[in-house]
């Protein structure tokens, strides 16, 4: 519970010492101006003292004098002014980023927390599982109950491995793509089959039409629809159904995930495609995940020239949808 408050607090502190230094650096600014100036008149002020007044030419020199300060005024004003807006231009992307980077660190954070949450569950659940084998003497319906619930298990520590393992390739640019002739379809089809055996409660309603090809990699496609499924499921109550679209719609192939959960705020939007990115609170929140996974979806339908997109579900939900080009 405590570190949030930690970072709330050095986030203040660093805006506090930010705001004061350019306060700070604005006031010199203006001081220096003021000071030039002053010092301008003064000059004036000489060459004024210096001129005779039985000369002929008095009220010539009087007016180029003028003209000498007036234009120094002009001079000082236009400088200090670029000076001015470039200063501000800079200070402004100093800030920028520095609330970006707070806010990065403070998504790693969690992301760590989240991730070795979700390391150890799956672990600690399995080894439970084992340990129970080997010193009870299980039916074969119990064992096979088990022997079930670890593979869940393990299933789960496979997707979220692969989902840490993607991200960080992808990031340091060492994925290599084999991208080849991939029947969408029946890779749609069965990424819905898998997850109706992992949740045989939830209602699936599926439309997949049939034949649809695109050029892509069948890993990473599995990956992207099932995120998706996973967040239809994690984010939306259990009795309210979940709906799978795959169709061509003129010269494009479009592929929905529709829920009835609990939607996403139209600040979030844009934000959930960002690493580690997770709407709410980490003290407030109760739902499990690392926020890789949109990040994934959104790099994978980029790596295939298609599109992801999130709006509301008519009435409550969200509706992802992703759109590839159809050659
Ligand atoms: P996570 O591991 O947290 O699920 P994701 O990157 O998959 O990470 O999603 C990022 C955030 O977007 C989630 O934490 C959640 O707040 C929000 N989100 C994703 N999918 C949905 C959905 N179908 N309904 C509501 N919120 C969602």
């Amino acid at each position: 519970m405590k570190w949030p408050f930690v970072k709330i607090n050095k986030l203040r502190l660093v805006s506090f010492i930010y705001w004061v230094f350019l306060t700070y650096m604005i006031a010199a600014f203006v001081w220096w101006y003021v000071s030039l100036e002053k010092q301008n008149d003064e000059i004036a002020a000489v060459k004024f003292q210096s001129i005779q007044l039985s000369d002929p030419a008095l009220k010539q020199k009087v007016k180029q004098i003028q003209n000498f300060q007036l234009r120094k005024t002009k001079q000082f004003i236009g400088e200090g002014l670029t000076f001015l807006f470039l200063f501000l231009l800079g200070a402004i992307y100093v800030y920028r980023s520095l609330l970006k980077q707070l806010r990065y660190s403070n998504q790693q954070q969690n992301f760590m927390m989240a991730v070795t949450h979700e390391l150890k569950t799956p672990i600690a659940i399995s080894h439970l599982n084992i340990e129970t084998l080997l010193k009870r003497d299980l039916d074969s319906a119990q064992q096979n109950k088990l022997l079930e619930a670890t593979l869940k298990e393990t299933k789960r520590l496979d997707a979220l491995s692969n989902n840490i393992l993607l991200a960080s390739q992808l990031d340091m640019g060492q994925y290599e793509t084999n991208q080849q002739e991939l029947d969408l379809s029946k890779l749609v089809t069965e990424a819905c089959q898998s997850f109706q055996e992992r949740f045989p409660l939830r209602l699936l309603n599926t439309f997949i039409e049939a034949s649809i090809f695109i050029q892509g990699e069948a890993l990473l496609i599995q990956m992207l629809v099932n995120n998706l499924l996973d967040n239809a499921h994690k984010y939306s109550p259990a009795h309210t159904p979940i709906a799978v679209h795959l169709q061509r719609e003129q010269q494009q192939l479009i592929l929905t995930v529709k829920d009835l959960g609990i939607g996403i705020p139209v600040n979030d939007r844009e934000k959930i495609f960002e690493k580690f990115y997770r709407v709410g609170a980490e003290s407030t929140r109760t739902s499990k995940g690392t926020g890789l996974g949109l990040y994934l979806c959104k790099k994978i339908t980029a790596f295939h020239h298609a599109s992801l997109q999130v709006k509301p579900n008519e009435g409550q939900g969200s509706i992802f949808t992703v759109t590839f080009a159809n050659h």
